[in-house]
């Protein structure tokens, strides 16, 4: 963690005499946390982003009165938030929510105001870190109103802020002077890095209160096997093949005329909701009494009844927890990388995820994992293939997870990590019980 207030650490350079910008104290006008910073050779003034969230690889400069920004990572998605942020800059009021449960005296602020529905969410879940570590301290999270029904329940405060997603990179003087009359009160003030990227000890039920798939019981939970695909329209599991022909790009009037044709001829979101059912269909041979949910943002309707539908256009907090209670007695989860998978992972037995080769380089970056020690079977849970992959391939890698994890439970987790490890007769046992279940069931 920084110190925040009343002046901030802060390690900035003027872009024009490279001497060192002073900092004069911080401003916070929605997602963006900066530092205020002078040069007193130049007379310049500026912003400059304070390590939390993506400012701790990408910090960015700003000068206040012409505003550009200097953006020396080429992060120019994180720089043109921040210069249109700053061009329209807004100071309307928005809805506003304090909830304090205990006196604050030592103050961490995380701010996890985000335009990405899955930056915010791995900003919060940081919040387990502070709770952990910094016990003498008091956590203030900053949450838009979206995230609020994840929040810790030991926290000792949260200030919710009504910001849609599609608003959350705006820069908002307003919210600004609001933060900032509320921290005043205190001599000094930290701030959470929301350095997102280390769960190893993540317990998702604090967040959602919900306990993830037992894999302990993963035997006795198989008398309802359920295995969920993650539906989302904006990235789709389709014929790699094709979709180069849907890409295609021509000039002008005849490329205006491809593009409707082609949207008629191969209907991208049908073919993804033919892939799905042949996936279920090809899983159903094997395990007739399956449940197979379709759950994720998208229009219900057009599958066959023995599919579970529960995908929605309207998402809600009633609807997220019931989703991650479905993810929670989930044996398998596939789905398309993205954040739609960050709850998902978080809550079932094994991922299965599908990579499209423009996000090769994300890989994991959408991934809560339920803490696992041993790295062996962690690669057996979570499972990355092509986005090409047939339905057949994904069932069959499917029926494998099942099949084995007993297996590979005993395999490949290490002698301390298995407590029955202790009793070869109970290890025998499950093996044999195991073998036997897999015997009984019809060739696939
Ligand atoms: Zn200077």
């Amino acid at each position: 963690m920084f110190k925040l207030h009343p002046i901030p650490d802060a390690d900035f350079c003027c872009p024009f005499c490279e001497g060192a910008l002073q900092p004069q104290g911080w401003y916070m006008p929605g997602m963006r946390i900066l530092a205020d910073l002078r040069c007193d050779d130049c007379d310049q003034e500026y912003y400059g982003d304070l390590p939390s969230g993506h400012g701790l690889c990408f910090p960015m400069l700003l000068n206040k009165t012409t505003g550009e920004v200097w953006d020396q990572y080429q992060a120019s998605w994180f720089a043109s938030w921040l210069h249109v942020g700053y061009r329209d800059r807004q100071k309307t009021p928005v809805p506003f929510t304090s909830e304090e449960f205990r006196p604050i005296r030592q103050p961490i602020v995380l701010n996890c105001l985000d335009a990405m529905y899955g930056h915010g969410l791995l900003k919060l879940v940081h919040a387990q870190h502070y709770l952990d570590y910094y016990q003498e301290y008091d956590l203030i999270v900053i949450v838009p109103r979206w995230l609020r029904w994840l929040v810790p329940q030991d926290v000792a405060a949260i200030w919710t802020i009504d910001l849609p997603l599609r608003q959350g990179h705006e820069w908002n003087d307003w919210i600004a002077q609001e933060i900032q009359q509320r921290l005043a009160q205190f001599d000094h003030g930290w701030l959470a890095s929301a350095y997102a990227h280390s769960f190893s000890e993540l317990h998702v039920e604090r967040f959602t209160q919900i306990q993830p798939f037992p894999i302990e019981e993963w035997d006795d939970q198989l008398n309802q096997l359920t295995v969920t695909f993650i539906w989302r329209e904006d990235r789709l599991w389709v014929d790699s093949h094709i979709q180069q022909w849907r890409d295609r790009r021509f000039p002008g009037r005849l490329g205006r005329m491809w593009k409707k044709l082609a949207a008629q001829w191969f209907p991208a979101l049908q073919e993804q909701t033919q892939q799905v059912i042949q996936l279920a269909e090809q899983l159903r041979q094997c395990y007739p009494q399956i449940r197979f949910v379709i759950a994720g943002l998208g229009k219900a309707g057009g599958l066959p009844d023995w599919i579970t539908d529960l995908r929605t256009q309207t998402i809600t907090e009633d609807v997220e927890r019931s989703w991650c209670e479905l993810y929670a007695q989930s044996q398998v989860i596939v789905g398309i990388h993205g954040s739609n998978m960050l709850l998902p992972s978080a809550h079932a037995a094994t991922v299965i995820e599908l990579m499209p080769n423009d996000r090769l380089g994300n890989v994991m970056q959408d991934l809560l994992l339920i803490p696992e020690a041993e790295s062996r079977f962690a690669v057996f849970r979570y499972r990355f293939v092509p986005l090409e992959s047939s339905p057949q391939v994904i069932a069959a890698t499917i029926k494998s997870m099942i099949q084995t994890l007993p297996f590979a439970m005993i395999y490949l987790k290490s002698f301390q990590q298995t407590p029955c490890f202790n009793q070869p007769e109970v290890v025998t046992k499950r093996y044999r019980q195991s073998r036997l279940r897999e015997l009984a069931r019809p060739a696939s």
